[in-house]
């Protein structure tokens, strides 16, 4: 099959990684035995705009169907939203004349700060039970897709806005062009659009190749958004990097020749920086499936040494990126007996591929095992403070990525 450019429409000849076919991340299994489909997760490198991507042959409705993530779960996610929300309040005047849109608004959980400051605003969520929660919680909400022609339908109806926020979307977006082109439509002349999204740069020099999954459909370097903006009549002036997911980008965007701010040296920097590696040409992509089999190798000979001498392992965090890591470097129960985690709705489950079986932390407690491997590396300290007695028994904490690493 071949496949063209979700943005400049090139054909894709050269392979980014091809992690070869594995479940959908999320899709925890009630039985051992129960149907777990895979699906392909090869994913490309555009030789012409460097735009990294993978092309589904999954249907967003079968991977979003039964999406029910609501962001308010998360403490220390609803501060970050809170923090932004008050920066661009101030940054950008907004008082009861202006109009924020946030696009995939979830449960209003980042909109309901500009509602209790007095601050129109709306939410744009293609999730009906989400959007229902956010209405309940007073956060006005659309439900529908967001592109070119819902744009126009909403600037139609008076929310053309002086703030677009869109966190953490634009990875699952099938349509590229169709929605940035829609924040073209919708944003006011003196508008300014800010997106945050995983930065390309930390993936590849952090092995992160587990947050590559079905849902995540396009992978950005700075370099490549400015192309994408560009092309659709905007112009990105300055960019904040972030540590959330393990290292974002928050970038802000006008009309093209209309840049709200004059652009920040973080802009040059993270610019210069994705130049160094070389993600300016081909060179910057060619080395990261090597880097993979690295850390796969790694990790697979530390467990199956330990488990020759008699050792038990056990997992931490049934997360859609260990599911990832499991499943890549063929890891099922001969190697990890079973996973927890906190989440009660995963517990009692399997994880889709490994098989492997989800309890709750206290299995740890009663089990011992010489060994926890945390999958969610990007919370890996909370966890080592959260499941510190282990050490009572010798337990000892192993991560994976960046590298092998366990904790004496
Ligand atoms: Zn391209």
């Amino acid at each position: 099959m071949s496949f063209h450019c979700r943005f400049c429409n090139t054909l894709l000849k050269n392979t980014f990684v091809d992690l070869g076919s594995t479940p959908l991340a999320n899709s925890y299994l009630p039985t051992a035995d129960a149907p777990d489909q895979s699906y392909p997760l090869h994913v490309y490198v555009c030789s012409k705009c460097y735009l990294v991507q993978l092309h589904h042959t999954v249907s967003p409705e079968n991977i979003f169907g039964h999406y029910a993530y609501f962001s308010s779960y998360s403490s220390s996610w609803l501060e970050h939203a809170t923090r932004f929300c008050d920066k661009m309040k101030k940054r950008l005047s907004l008082n009861s004349s202006s109009k924020v849109v946030e696009i995939a608004s979830n449960d209003g959980y980042l909109l309901k700060n500009f509602v209790a400051a007095n601050i129109p605003c709306l939410g744009v969520e293609p999730a009906k039970n989400v959007a229902e929660v956010a209405i309940a919680n007073g956060v006005p909400t659309e439900v529908v897709f967001f592109g070119k022609a819902s744009a126009q339908a909403l600037k139609d109806k008076g929310h053309a806005a002086d703030l677009i926020a869109a966190n953490n979307v634009l990875a699952h977006v099938p349509d590229l062009n169709d929605f940035v082109g829609g924040f073209k439509v919708l944003l006011k002349p003196d508008g300014v659009i800010s997106v945050e999204c995983p930065h390309l740069l930390k993936l590849i020099q952090q092995n992160q190749f587990d947050t590559i999954y079905h849902e995540h459909y396009s992978y950005y370097s700075l370099l490549t958004l400015e192309k994408i903006f560009a092309a659709h009549g905007l112009e990105i002036f300055d960019v904040e990097e972030l540590p959330t997911h393990g290292g974002s980008l928050r970038i802000f965007a006008s009309h093209a020749g209309k840049p709200r701010w004059p652009s920040s040296p973080a802009f040059a920097k993270v610019k210069q920086d994705e130049k160094h590696a070389m993600l300016d040409s081909l060179a910057g992509y060619e080395g990261f499936s090597k880097q993979v089999k690295t850390v796969c190798d790694g990790l697979l000979t530390f467990l199956k040494q330990e488990k020759t001498k008699g050792k038990k392992i056990a997992a931490y965090g049934a997360a859609a990126k260990g599911n990832t890591l499991l499943n890549v470097c063929g890891i099922n129960t001969d190697l990890i007996s079973f996973v927890v985690d906190k989440n009660t709705a995963k517990q009692n489950h399997f994880l889709p591929g490994s098989k492997i079986p989800i309890f709750g932390p206290e299995k740890v407690f009663a089990e011992k095992p010489d060994y926890l491997v945390i999958l969610p590396w990007n919370i890996a300290e909370e966890v080592r403070e959260q499941m510190k007695d282990i050490r009572s028994w010798g337990g000892k904490f192993v991560t994976a990525i960046p590298q092998l690493r366990v904790y004496e």
